[in-house]
């Protein structure tokens, strides 16, 4: 069905169904002027926005628009997860060309409100816009942290851990391995892709951070190396990263001699990953590191003369250089 035929107001109708998923702070949600929620009891308010353009961020033929749906809220869940925060409601705006149909919208928040429904996260507004070229889609979340599992950039001291989550580069794999006519027929492939597509944001292990101790914390968008100088510069210290312990996945390692690619640049440059990197003091984090938990230790924060090194294989240091995905570069 065309969306002239549905109309602007047809279409929220159709979308409204199913946004509200804990409905015990909503006093209002789509359909009146802005959307009235009850915040917290002490907590601090927490909210972020993140867009999608096409041809910049996203390939209608390389992605469903579920696909695209589910990720353009995780990626906003994945900066409140970086905050030690809890997500809760979400407005999302969307500029769509002419020719898309109302099944493409459906289709489109379908993917939202299953990322939603996992983590309890309501959506209560947005805009519709007709785009004259290419789509685009703007989420903003709003989360609530209690003051004590607040986690920032800054934080980090000389002599802290740096552990990351999860395995790095898969995302940044994926999307090559997309662009890449005949993925399909790997195996290994199957996993770097979905990473890249619908990325699981680390709200629950972000929640606990600060209880465990951690001083700062950032989430992975744009590569581990920017992302360690985006927290050696807001906490003013050094960091030393060991190029052996970045957590490469084996799926990564096939698929980057497949490419012909250093697995290493896709986890330090890449990005997109969604995991997070924080910092620790070493004597809290024995314990938490003997846990079952996704985490590893891939260096240590040092005084801030010492800048943000690269150790080798070859116990040689070397400048990490920031580079990683730039708009304006
Ligand atoms: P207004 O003109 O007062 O800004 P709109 O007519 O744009 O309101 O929107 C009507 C209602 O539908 C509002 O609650 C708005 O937040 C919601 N809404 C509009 N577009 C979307 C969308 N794409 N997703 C979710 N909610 C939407
Ligand atoms: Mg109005």
């Amino acid at each position: 069905m065309q969306l002239k035929e549905v109309g602007e107001f047809g279409l929220i109708d159709l979308i409204r169904e199913g946004t509200i998923v804990n409905p015990e702070n909503i006093i209002v949600g789509i359909g009146d002027d802005a959307a009235v929620y009850l915040p917290g009891h002490r907590q601090l308010g927490l909210l972020t926005t993140d867009m999608l353009v096409e041809t910049v961020h996203f390939d209608l033929t390389k992605t469903t628009l579920w696909q695209l749906g589910y990720r353009a809220i995780a990626v906003n869940l994945s900066d409140i997860a970086a905050m030690g925060g809890n997500p809760r409601h979400a407005v999302v705006s969307i500029g769509l060309p002419r020719q898309f149909s109302v099944e493409q919208v459906v289709e489109l928040y379908q993917g939202m409100k299953e990322i939603c429904h996992e983590f309890g996260v309501n959506i209560i507004g947005g805009d519709t816009v007709a785009s004259p070229r290419g789509m685009v889609i703007n989420v903003a979340v709003v989360g609530e942290v209690e003051p004590v599992n607040l986690l920032r950039r800054s934080g980090a001291k000389a002599g802290d851990l740096v552990v990351v989550t999860g395995t790095l580069g898969d995302s940044a794999c994926g999307l090559d391995l997309l662009l890449r006519p005949g993925w399909e027929e790997y195996e290994f492939a199957w996993p770097l892709v979905t990473a890249h597509l619908t990325p699981r944001p680390r709200v629950s292990i972000g929640r606990k951070l600060a209880g465990w101790g951690a001083t700062s914390c950032d989430d992975i968008s744009d590569g581990l190396a920017s992302e360690a100088h985006e927290l050696a510069k807001a906490s003013q210290v050094g960091i030393r990263l060991y190029e052996e312990r970045v957590p490469l996945s084996a799926d990564l390692l096939q698929a980057a001699d497949l490419l012909g690619k250093a697995a290493l640049d896709y986890a330090l440059y890449g990005g997109e990953d969604f995991e997070l990197v924080f910092t620790i003091p070493p004597e809290i984090s024995a314990e938490l590191l003997a846990a079952e938990l996704p985490f590893t230790v891939v260096g240590e924060v040092t005084e801030p003369a010492a800048g943000v090194v690269l150790v080798g294989r070859d116990g040689q240091a070397v400048l990490l250089e920031a580079k990683g995905y730039n708009h304006f570069r």
